[in-house]
């Protein structure tokens, strides 16, 4: 071979080891209404074993290793056990690597409560609050898969995260706050969540506790996202959100949210009530936010 067309085909395969994976925005659509499919999501109920089940199984196709830690959660009302389940799955388990970590909620709500009276005992689908972030995480994993990265990145699930009661924090974020409890010697360099990144009026303005804990990660994300030219991230301070990235900076991890809070669009219409249904999300918002996450992913390696 002419030694030109070497250097060419040298050059070639670098720039294809240094591309970034298209995200298939369809395919995690399919992921979010398959768990939507399984039933509401919450803890303790058939859904949530079989949504479970079916987790792991996909999961467990990408990663290089898949963990269950599984707890059981004391419900302050009824005193009953509630058995809840994290799921981590693990890409490039090598020692010494730098990890990334990157979660979703995987739970649904149990009430309805920001809905109509007689629906608020009612548990919500919960198809952009729960199902579009692990939908994106999905879709992640198999781009993991397909062109593995040097370094570690770490997918959890974290279950629980909605199960409070208005105003009730303390029972909130109970899979979050059992990974931080129980996170060992665990140290990722920095951690994403999603959450409510569905909403086919995607607007994600830069949530407040993130830009305090990890202004730095908040900084790489919406550059990425403006290079990319995803206007639907938004260089604007929005409303502070309790959410599963509070546990893990108490824990001492840099960690950034990236949610939607208004669904749709200004106010909160579907939030918390029968109507989170998947026809109110869209493949593109699912794309807007894992092609950015993918950049940011796969230029770490450069
Ligand atoms: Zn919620």
């Amino acid at each position: 071979m002419p030694r030109f067309l070497l250097f060419a085909g040298l050059a070639l395969l670098l720039a294809c080891n240094n591309s970034v994976p298209e995200f298939d925005g369809q395919r995690s659509f399919a992921y979010l209404e398959k768990q939507v499919a399984f039933g509401p999501r919450v803890p303790g109920s058939e859904a949530q074993k079989a949504c479970a089940e079916w987790l792991v199984d996909e999961l467990g196709q990408y990663a290089d290793r898949v963990v269950v830690q599984s707890f059981n959660h004391k419900d302050k009302h009824s005193g009953r056990m509630i058995p809840m389940k994290n799921i981590i799955a693990s890409f490039n388990n090598k020692p010494r690597l730098k990890r990334i970590m990157l979660a979703a909620h995987w739970d649904s709500r149990p009430r309805a409560d920001q809905d109509k009276l007689e629906n608020q005992h009612k548990p919500i689908p919960g198809a952009n609050d729960g199902a579009s972030g692990v939908a994106v995480l999905l879709e992640i994993a198999r781009a993991l898969k397909k062109q593995p990265l040097s370094y570690g990145v770490d997918i959890v699930l974290f279950d629980g995260e909605d199960y409070g009661r208005e105003g009730e924090l303390d029972e909130y974020f109970i899979g979050a706050r059992y990974f931080a409890e129980n996170i060992g010697k665990y140290r990722p360099q920095y951690g994403i969540l999603l959450d409510m990144v569905g909403d086919a009026q995607l607007s994600l303005p830069v949530e407040y506790n993130s830009v305090r804990a990890a202004p730095h990660v908040v900084k790489k994300v919406w550059d990425t996202a403006e290079r990319l030219g995803y206007t639907a991230f938004e260089k604007r301070m929005g409303p502070a959100i309790s959410d599963d990235h509070i546990p893990m900076i108490e824990a001492g991890i840099p960690f950034i949210d990236i949610i939607d809070f208004a669904y749709p669009d200004q106010g909160h219409a579907y939030w918390h009530t029968l109507q989170d249904t998947p026809d109110k999300c869209s493949p593109q918002s699912l794309k807007t936010v894992g092609q950015v996450l993918l950049h940011v992913l796969y230029e770490e390696e450069q």
